[in-house]
């Protein structure tokens, strides 16, 4: 099934709770995200570190990997190499029956969603349990994610207790709609999962090609108890989150935690290196995912989409996102970021809408840590759309009469000339406020402006004429 954007969004624009609840949630994270990083003298040398950074780890991504799988295999991790996502569902069901176990615990991962790992495992008979507080509010209500770091942005209080009251058994009973309650409780219940579960499951935000070492940074502490409780960790990552050496990540550590929730540090900065007898899970598994990135890493415009370090700020800045809210893109990657790394992943035949989610305000570059150009990876997209014949034949046919129009004086003007004759049938207030079909989509949301009296071209003659 294609993702449709504009139905979509059609959907989020009617849910007035979720408009407010976005719009407060997100006015909130963007005040203390441009307070943390304004207060930083050099956050711009920073951002340009971080490209800097990306950029080379991924002109020499095959070299670099190669070194992270030989640190990670000396350290005692053991490495797999995923080309898609149906194989990585294959080797994190096979690796979590070796382990004989029947349920395991999960840290917040895009990429275990993206690879739609959690029905794989229930279908294998293994229960997967989140236990980021927000993924585990999203996977109770049997939903999606709806906001790449807070993936329950769009659920107030009193929806989440109604929710835990009618999931979470004894430890919802009663339970209030204050937030230190509700996290009690979601403490209680997690806390017997952590201590009787053999297998995590988790993904990485950075891994370190000099040393194997591999990262996951978070807020709450969940995912410390289970790197550091179960037996076995399987850690799944991206192919383009390898950084060269240790000392890069003294500039992520920076960049990630004040551009995604205006913390200072993150509250938990998790490294391993392999296995140590005594001191943590004593079977480490990291499974290289590409699912698409080589294929986005060989087009020269668009290859900066892999540099995101999923802090979610463009989605924070996105005056689209507050508005349809991060259903309407249908993925576990939302707003901005979503909408130019879902389609290529997913391939623009079903996606081709994503690329023209957007207004082109450019907000979504201007606050980027990494400094990704969105607005012109979206253009080069909706490009891509057009040239590889993913577009609508309305809009195509519609295209090529403007081309031809505007390459034709003598069609332009007399396009005008009938517009601005035909258009007093339709007028009001100096605007139209409806339109016969396909402009009619326009009209159904805002008024079009009417066309003027005088054409730039005719007041330009006339100045000069003078
Ligand atoms: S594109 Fe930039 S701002 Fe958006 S999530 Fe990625 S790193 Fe953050």
């Amino acid at each position: 099934m294609s993702t449709n954007f504009p139905t979509r969004a059609a959907d989020g624009l009617r849910n007035t709770q979720q408009r407010r609840n976005l719009a407060k949630a997100t006015n909130t994270i963007r005040g203390k995200t441009a307070k943390v990083t304004a207060e930083l003298p050099d956050w711009e040398a920073l951002r340009e570190a971080g490209k800097a950074i990306k950029r080379e780890a991924h002109a020499k991504l095959d070299q670099y990997l190669l070194q992270l799988e030989e640190m990670v295999t000396k350290a005692g991790g053991h490495v797999h190499w995923a080309a898609d996502a149906a194989e990585a569902r294959e080797i994190i069901v096979r690796l979590t029956r070796q382990a004989g176990t029947d349920q395991v615990i999960k840290i917040k991962s895009m990429t275990t969603d993206e690879i739609e790992l959690n029905p794989a495992l229930e279908e294998a008979g293994i229960r997967p349990y989140e236990t980021d507080l927000a993924d585990m509010i999203v996977q109770m209500a049997k939903e999606r994610p709806s906001h790449l770091l807070v993936p329950a942005i769009h659920k107030n209080r009193v929806e989440i207790r109604d929710l835990f009251r009618a999931e979470m058994g004894e430890h919802g009973t009663g339970l209030s709609d204050r937030p230190p309650d509700l996290t009690r409780a979601a403490r209680a219940y997690l806390r017997q999962k952590f201590m009787e579960t053999k297998v995590a499951i988790s993904g990485a935000n950075f891994a370190v090609a000099e040393t194997g070492t591999v990262g996951v940074v978070e807020s709450e502490g969940n995912g410390r108890m289970c790197l550091t409780l179960p037996q076995v960790l399987i850690s799944i990552m991206g192919i383009e989150k390898v950084l060269p050496r240790f000392d890069d990540l003294s500039v992520f550590l920076q960049l990630l935690p004040r551009a995604a929730t205006g913390e200072r540090m993150n509250p938990y900065n998790s490294l391993w290196t392999g296995v140590h007898a005594g001191d943590g899970p004593c079977e480490f598994h990291l499974v290289l995912l590409d699912n698409g990135r080589s294929k986005i890493l060989a087009d020269e415009v668009a290859r900066e989409t892999l540099h995101c370090i999923r802090c979610s700020r463009c989605l924070n800045v996105c005056p689209v996102y507050e508005r349809a809210g991060g259903h309407a893109y249908d993925s576990m990657y939302q707003g901005p970021i979503g909408a130019i790394v879902t389609p290529q992943l997913r391939g623009l035949e079903e996606a081709g809408s994503l690329p023209y989610a957007s207004s082109l305000c450019g907000a979504c570059h201007e606050v980027c840590p990494v400094k990704i150009n969105i607005p012109q990876i979206l253009v080069h997209l909706r490009g891509r759309v057009v040239r590889e014949g993913h577009a609508g034949k309305g809009e195509a046919l519609a295209m090529g009469v403007a081309a031809r129009m505007f390459g034709n004086q003598g069609a332009l003007d007399w396009s005008l000339w009938a517009g601005r004759l035909g258009q007093k049938l339709l007028m009001r207030d100096g605007t139209l406020p409806w339109l016969p079909p396909p402009l009619s989509g326009w009209t159904l949301s805002r008024d079009f402006p009417a066309l003027p009296e005088q054409s730039f071209r005719d007041w330009w003659q006339k100045r000069e004429d003078k």
